[in-house]
């Protein structure tokens, strides 16, 4: 069984999983856990899925100043509990791979200082993921690491949605649309065609709805339009970020209330979204228990419900009609008031709820008429785990 470690770095968290894929591709999940608070009091947790069945270990405690100093604490418990040599090969979520990372790599100096040039398209994301990479790189330099973008599922899409109307100048120093959530929205189009080939085929609206959300139009397998678009900032309202706004208002908030841009940057990815709206949380469960005697928070949901409705409108209008409609992550997967509500908003497009189904958490909650609708949960780690095993596997051929 080859293990695959899987790295996911943020500002201040390093997420791992760690992955067996066995001989025929059967996959088991080993282990998971993260180091979250780095540079504050860090809390560190994970649990075995494996021998130690279900055994959470949660140390709270100021350890890890920086990135390298999680790292290293992730490579010593597997190395307490595996041996650093049962390591196959490390995969990192990495969050942009520009115009040409479009399929997972193998990182060496070459590939890395070019990922290093993209920084300035995804400033509050690249940074961590190359500093997750850096680190594994000085503190175990004979494992093979790759990246795994979540930009690359999106390179199907059309020139036509990709561009903004910019002058063409702008837009060929790279200013388009790349698309995000990629390694869910693959993770979801294989479920898809292993579970439902016929519909696989057909036109698949995926709603990716956790903290971050976004929607993906696939034909085919294949993304033809989604909704994020130069940065993780368009689209959907989301936990703490606006989604699509005027950019009109950028100007009017820096000119007229004096905020610089760092201000509205923080304000927009940050401030804004649920939390912003509801005044309360960006967690949609604090939310929905609030929203009986709370009018804010309520509101913060019905925005949230009325822009999925919205795009998912544009969305099936760019696929000619609607197959299938497909919710995952955090919210997509647990919230059924939420479904309920999008797929009501849909009935234009034929849409009809099996109301007993959604509430029974069953995987089809759409009845026999009109396109179906899924609940479909998402493993982005899995999906890091089997694109970096491809690439091992292509290497040793
Ligand atoms: P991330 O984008 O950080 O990976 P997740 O996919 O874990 O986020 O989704 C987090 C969101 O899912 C939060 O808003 C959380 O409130 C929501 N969520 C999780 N469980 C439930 C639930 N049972 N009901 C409603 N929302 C839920």
């Amino acid at each position: 069984m080859k293990i695959i470690l899987v790295l996911n770095a943020g500002s201040s968290s390093v997420k791992f999983a760690l992955i067996g894929i066995g001989k025929e591709g059967e996959e088991q999940d080993l282990a998971r856990g993260a180091f979250d608070g780095i540079g504050q009091v860090s809390r560190w947790s994970v649990k075995r899925f494996d021998g130690l069945a279900n055994k959470e270990i949660t140390i709270s405690n100021g350890m890890a100043s920086n990135h390298k100093e999680a790292v290293s604490h992730i490579l010593t418990w597997i190395d307490q509990n595996y041996g650093l040599a049962s390591l196959t090969a490390a995969g990192h979520r990495v969050v942009h791979g520009g115009a040409d990372f479009i399929q997972p790599v193998r990182l060496d100096a070459q590939t890395i200082a070019a990922l290093r040039t993209l920084v300035p398209l995804a400033p509050l994301h690249q940074p961590h993921n190359l500093a997750a990479i850096d680190s594994l790189n000085e503190l175990a330099p004979a494992l093979p690491q790759m990246a795994c973008f979540d930009t690359a599922f999106h390179a199907t899409i059309p020139d036509i949605g990709r561009q903004f109307a910019l002058p063409r100048a702008i837009t060929a120093l790279g200013v388009k649309r790349y698309g995000f959530h990629g390694l869910s929205y693959s993770y979801i189009a294989n479920e898809l065609a292993r579970q439902n080939a016929g519909l696989a085929k057909g036109r698949v609206l995926v709603a990716h709805l956790g903290n971050g959300a976004s929607l993906c139009a696939m034909r085919g397998g294949q993304s033809i339009a989604t909704t994020m678009g130069f940065s993780a900032l368009d689209g959907l309202m989301m936990g703490t970020r606006t989604g699509s706004i005027d950019p009109a208002v950028i100007f009017y908030l820096m000119r007229d209330q004096k905020m610089t841009a760092d201000d509205v940057e923080a304000m927009l990815y940050q401030k804004s979204g649920l939390l912003g709206v509801s005044g309360l949380s960006n967690d949609m469960r604090t939310l929905r228990e609030a929203a009986g005697n709370n009018r804010s928070a309520r509101e913060a949901i019905d925005m949230f419900t009325y822009r999925i409705v919205r795009e998912a409108g544009a969305m099936i209008a760019v696929m000619g009609g609607i197959d299938a409609l497909v919710f995952t992550a955090g919210i997509g997967e647990n919230d059924p008031e939420l479904r309920a509500d999008v797929i009501k908003g849909l009935e234009f497009a034929g849409f009809s709820l099996d109301e007993t189904a959604n509430n029974a958490k069953n995987r089809k909650i759409s009845t026999a008429m009109g396109p179906v609708a899924l609940v479909v949960p998402t493993n982005e780690e899995v999906m890091i785990a089997r694109e970096t095993a491809v690439l091992i596997d292509r290497d040793h051929k």
